[in-house]
């Protein structure tokens, strides 16, 4: 069943959380950004020593530079101007991991002593840690098997280029180790990965979770529509509203006449099916920016924003006849229900309590010239409608 809803603004609250999200996503890539930056600087400080030592020629200590310069600019680039939000991974992780390894690479190529090596493996592992947190088990595998091949191909170029950089078996035990502390790091990387996976169906579940207790708490579990709770809620944002924008709303209170001799007759459930239509009947001719709700027992109530008691008059007169014309076949045939209702438009400077007890004083006027008619709050109640 449809509930009416109140107004809702211009720019949904959804929007504004998406756009507040993504920014807040690209801040955080930034700033991974910066701290994949610094340990380009931690690797080029060791650089700088290599070539202190006599290990490499200064111009690999500057084309390491530029190759980090280059890299580091190119994906800020992505990130600052938001080209990276038309990729499948915005964060670009893998192409930072795979990419971070070149310059090390260039660099090991040059080094003259082959044991120094070791050390540019060792920092080659530090990109994979940090992909454990973004990438799933798949894409971790891709990027393990990128690093690898890139690792034979300077094997390879040093066997043709440089062979006698190559230490034998000692460079056998290097490449097994990294091979095998890699294999580890996309074991714990799969493990890591599926964890998130959970925890983000957790979060998905907690969600809808939250948005059951806020229907419950706002719902009449027999009828759907909205609860006396959530009724004075609107009422009170209604009343708010209307100090800082002119336009006053009217309250229609419904009660349905001689229900306790349904009851009595055909029994509570009937009854319940009988509000349940009841409720039906009223939801579906109201506006989006209207509240319809079960105010207690056979009572329901009507808030209707911007409207004058004139046009609340022709709502609830339009409401009583939808009510007149239900049919309950089901229970018996001919059975006809009908409705009083109270009509009040809240005055400036009223309390909403007032507004309510009048729209129930105009309700008592109502039964008491003979039920299935609408009265209006106003000195003196006018009835509206007299058939019966
Ligand atoms: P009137 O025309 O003066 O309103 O007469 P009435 O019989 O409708 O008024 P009264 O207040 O005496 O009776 C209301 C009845 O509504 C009494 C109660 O049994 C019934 N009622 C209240 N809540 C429910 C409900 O959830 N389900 C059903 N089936 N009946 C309910
Ligand atoms: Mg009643
Ligand atoms: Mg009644």
């Amino acid at each position: 069943m449809d509930i009416a809803q109140p107004e809702s603004p211009v720019v949904s609250p959804q929007q504004v959380t998406d756009t507040n999200l993504e920014s807040t996503e690209q801040r955080l890539r930034l700033r991974r950004l910066g701290m994949s930056f610094a340990s380009y600087l931690a690797t080029f400080s060791l650089v700088i020593f290599c070539w202190y030592q006599g290990m490499v020629p200064g111009e690999v200590v500057a084309q390491f530079a530029v190759f980090a310069l280059v890299l580091n600019g190119a994906f800020f680039a992505l990130i600052r101007s938001g080209i990276n939000l038309r990729f499948a991974d915005p964060s670009m992780t893998s192409a930072q991991m795979v990419l971070s390894l070149l310059p090390a690479l260039w660099v090991m190529f040059f080094l003259e002593a082959g044991q120094a090596r070791a050390a540019f493996l060792m920092i080659a592992m530090v990109p994979p840690l940090y992909g454990i947190l973004g990438l799933c088990r798949r894409q971790f595998l891709v990027v393990s098997l990128w690093f690898f091949t890139l690792y034979g191909l300077l094997y390879l170029s040093l066997l043709v280029y440089k062979p006698q950089v190559l230490t034998g078996a000692l460079d056998l035990i290097q490449t097994a180790a990294f091979t095998l502390v890699m294999a580890q790091i996309a074991i714990i990387g799969g493990f890591i990965s599926s964890l998130r996976q959970k925890l983000r169906e957790r979060n998905q579940d907690l969600k809808e979770a939250m948005a059951r207790i806020q229907e419950l708490v706002d719902v009449d579990a027999l009828t759907g529509v909205y609860n006396r709770r959530r009724l004075f809620e609107v009422i009170s944002e209604e009343s708010n509203r209307y100090s800082r924008s002119p336009g006053s709303f009217s309250l229609c209170l419904l009660d349905v006449d001689y229900f306790k001799d349904v009851n009595d007759t055909y029994g509570h459930q009937a009854g319940d099916a009988i509000l349940r239509g009841i409720a039906q009947c009223v939801s579906k001719g109201l506006r989006e920016i209207d509240c319809f709700g079960r105010y207690g027992g056979e009572e329901f109530l009507i808030v209707l924003p911007q409207t004058p008691i004139s046009g609340a008059g022709i709502k609830a007169e339009r409401v009583r006849r939808c009510i007149e014309s239900l049919r309950f076949d089901d229970i018996r045939k001919d059975l006809k229900i009908t409705v009083s209702i109270g009509v009040a438009e809240f005055q400036p400077g009223e309390d909403t309590e007032a507004t309510l007890a009048r729209a129930d004083q105009a309700l008592y006027e109502a039964k008491h010239l003979g039920r299935n008619q609408v009265v209006l709050s106003e000195q003196p109640p006018v009835a509206v409608n007299a058939s019966s």
